[in-house]
């Protein structure tokens, strides 16, 4: 008998006022009692909905019943079986613009909490163990991949292809795996730790990681081939910042969010004590960038944001924790120019869309965007851009202009989500196992 309560169990949080004295992740997880619960609000449709709005077809009720049952072993194995990164797509996935976007039970009350029960799912598996379910290992079959990046897109496309038993060596040009899931989303969303057991249970699969190895400034792709990979997957990510291009961006207290979401942790907490700012951009960057702002001292962050706040290109549930947590939002307004004050430094930035203009600051976040990075494209002959600059490829499998070479996630689309790096790729994965076995 279905649970027919109209609310999703709420997730526990650590409170606002405690959480932006620290780095530790926001949302605590449902307790088993509190997911069995939920997983019981599912209908178990016949033709769910929410499968449908999934990018990867994760088989959700069948590993919502699993749940219901008590069975989180079982649970785990279902998501697995398609997706390699659970824990994480969990946290971060738009779930409200997918899966749960769909979901019947949200017609008339609150879709089932598919997301949360994928993060307990993920979770529990991982406080159990962690190991990856044997009938994952695949005996070799003697043919070798070799995948730039090491974010959702390389990852994913490396996972699937060393469950078929290929020899998959992953270079990443930073110090440690991961992409943007490890030095972008920050850790009060997604914990390091979190992260690292995700690669730990690929690495148990076979998948080799080489850090600190930057394809096109030490070896090219052209010499991949050479040392004997048969296909090369490009998931290089968007990692070139995008700038305001207004007077004043060059000022010392400009900084970008990237460097602030890196450095954040190391900073400390006094960073920014008593410091007013002001982010420019209105995303899961720039949300992500104001939050980190407070919790490294910062006395006013505002933020502006081309969009209505009920309209913002950021995750919901993020935005009222944000707006918890003491953010100001100043909706469709933004930076025309950065003034600097007697020392030189940051003082005030001029806007537009708001009376009066002029915002003091001490500290201004360029939080716009990003898009790829053009070294593999100069660094690879025959490889085709597309108009904005990404690497060329077919949105089905991956396929570049150059044979054997196949792309996915941000470094062709520009900055997209975990799920459609990871949905890239996986499908080229698929398409690198047909060419190399049609060969
Ligand atoms: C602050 C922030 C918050 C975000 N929040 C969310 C969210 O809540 N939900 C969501 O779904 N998405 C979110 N995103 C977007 C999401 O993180 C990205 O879309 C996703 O990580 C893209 O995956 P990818 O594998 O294509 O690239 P990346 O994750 O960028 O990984 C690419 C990797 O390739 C490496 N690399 C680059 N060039 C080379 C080279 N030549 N040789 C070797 N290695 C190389 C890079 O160092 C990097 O590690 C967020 C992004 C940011 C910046
Ligand atoms: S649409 Fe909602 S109720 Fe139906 S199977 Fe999916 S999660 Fe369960």
């Amino acid at each position: 008998m279905a649970n027919m309560r109209m609310d999703k169990n709420p997730m526990p949080e650590q409170d606002p006022k405690v959480r932006t004295g620290n780095f530790d992740e926001t949302a605590l997880g449902y307790t088993a009692e509190a997911a069995v619960d939920e997983a019981k609000r599912c209908l178990n449709c016949r033709e769910p909905r929410c499968v449908e709005g999934c990018p990867m077809s994760v088989p959700i009720p069948a590993f919502i019943a699993r749940v219901a049952e008590g069975d989180f072993k079982g649970a785990y194995e279902t998501l697995f079986a398609v997706s390699n990164l659970p824990a994480v797509c969990g946290r971060v996935c738009p779930q409200e613009a997918l899966c749960e976007g769909r979901c019947i039970r949200g017609i008339k009350g609150e879709p089932v909490a598919i997301g949360r029960l994928e993060r307990f799912t993920a979770d529990w598996h991982i406080q159990n163990g962690g190991a990856s379910p044997d009938d994952e290992y695949a005996e070799p079959n003697g043919h070798r991949v070799a995948v730039i990046g090491s974010g959702p897109a390389g990852l994913t496309c490396a996972g699937e292809l060393v469950r078929l038993g290929y020899e998959v060596t992953v270079y990443e040009a930073m110090d440690r795996p991961g992409g943007l899931m490890m030095f972008g989303i920050p850790a009060f969303r997604l914990p390091r730790s979190v992260v690292e057991m995700e690669i730990v249970r690929l690495e148990s699969l076979g998948v080799e990681i080489i850090t600190e190895s930057t394809v096109g400034k030490m070896d090219s792709v052209d010499e991949l081939f050479e040392q004997g990979f048969e296909a090369v997957f490009i998931g290089s990510g968007a990692g070139m910042l995008q700038k305001l291009d207004i007077p004043g961006e060059d000022l010392p207290g400009v900084l970008s969010a990237k460097d602030l979401l890196m450095r954040a942790e190391e900073l400390g907490r006094d960073a920014m004590a008593g410091k007013r700012v002001v982010v420019a951009g209105d995303g899961d960057m720039a949300l992500d960038a104001a939050r980190t702002a407070l919790r490294l001292g910062a006395e006013d962050v505002r933020v502006l944001c081309g969009h209505p706040v009920d309209d913002l290109p950021a995750r919901r549930e993020e935005v009222h924790r944000a707006l918890a947590e003491g953010v100001t939002f100043l909706p469709e307004t933004a930076p025309l120019e950065i003034l600097a004050g007697e020392d030189g430094h940051v003082s005030a930035v001029r806007i537009s869309g708001r009376e009066p203009d002029l915002l003091e600051a001490d500290t201004v976040v360029v939080a716009v965007g990003a898009g790829p990075d053009p070294l593999l494209l100069h660094t690879t002959p025959g490889l085709d851009s597309t108009a904005t600059g990404g690497i060329a490829a077919d949105a089905a499998t991956g396929a570049t202009s150059r044979v054997g070479v196949f792309a996915g996630g941000d470094a062709v689309t520009g900055v997209g989500t975990v799920i459609s790096a990871m949905t890239a790729g996986k499908s080229a994965a698929a398409s690198i196992h047909k060419y190399i076995q049609g060969k």
